[in-house]
């Protein structure tokens, strides 16, 4: 950035000290243009370069990212994964960064970067690929369920009391599957291999009878929706042919279901 000159004049009056006599010159601003006069010595001081205050803000403050004079590259760490700072004062995570300047296109938000050795701060080229959103949601359920919940536990354990043939796969072992939608059921029958079990926690399904209102749960559109699935489950098993049972948490809790499977024939021992 330099002092635009535009005329030196000689012999210059001072404004307001008519003896005082001087060189000075008309200087034009760098932001808008306007010409103003100042004396010599101040522009060789260094002076002269915006017309006003307004003038020089407008003009730093397109001095911004590597323009700016305090630039160290833009990378951040935080929690231990690198950022990159971007043009709208956000950041951007790293490995999304370089992927997306390999590519030379925008990632989706249904892309997801992920690490062969798994080390967070390995960010190198050749240790990230991309996972459409299907199989990252599929990768968290296999490591979220590997092992039976609480209640899944509790209904294994009266199945051993009373020998009923039932084995846990829950953790992603065995889907049923269809255009739409993809069940993981809690339960097989070993007997009888079209037979699945589902067990469904009172709170989170809607359980009519110890839930008479969805109200009392508070969250009543998240398990609105959660209701919707479990009847679309229902006819998804009809359609392929399978036998779904339904067991509720109060179910398990009073042990009804032993004499429920007993007398829908799928629980004796053959
Ligand atoms: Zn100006
Ligand atoms: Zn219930």
């Amino acid at each position: 950035m330099e002092v635009i000159i535009m005329k030196v004049e000689d012999n210059f009056v001072g404004r307001y000290n008519p003896i005082k006599r001087g060189k000075s010159c008309l200087v034009k601003c760098n932001w808008c243009g306007k010409i103003r006069r100042i004396g010599l010595s101040q522009v060789l001081k260094g002076a002269g370069k915006f017309c006003s205050k307004k003038c020089h803000i407008n003009y730093q403050k397109t001095l911004r990212l590597d323009k700016n004079y305090n630039w160290k590259g833009g990378l951040a760490k935080f929690s231990g994964v690198m950022y990159v700072k971007q043009p709208d004062g956000g950041y951007k995570i790293l490995c999304r960064v370089l992927m997306e300047k390999c590519l030379g296109r925008k990632l989706r938000a249904n892309e997801y970067i992920y690490r062969r050795d798994g080390d967070i701060k390995n960010d190198t080229l050749e240790n990230l690929y991309i996972v459409s959103r299907q199989k990252h949601i599929r990768n968290m359920i296999s490591k979220q369920k590997t092992k039976p919940t609480r209640l899944e536990r509790e209904f294994l354990g009266y199945c051993n009391e009373n020998g009923l043939p039932y084995k846990y796969i829950g953790n992603g072992k065995l889907w049923i599957s269809d255009k739409k939608m993809r069940v993981n059921p809690d339960f097989i029958n070993i007997r009888q291999p079209h037979v699945f079990i589902e067990l469904y926690g009172c709170y989170w399904h809607g359980c009519k009878k110890c839930y008479p209102s969805l109200k009392v749960c508070g969250r009543q559109q998240y398990i609105y929706g959660i209701v919707k699935r479990d009847k679309k489950k229902r006819l998804l098993f009809r359609k392929k042919e399978l036998v779904l049972i339904e067991i509720w948490e109060h179910e398990i809790k009073n042990k009804s279901f032993v004499k429920l499977l007993k007398d829908s024939g799928y629980g004796e021992k053959k």
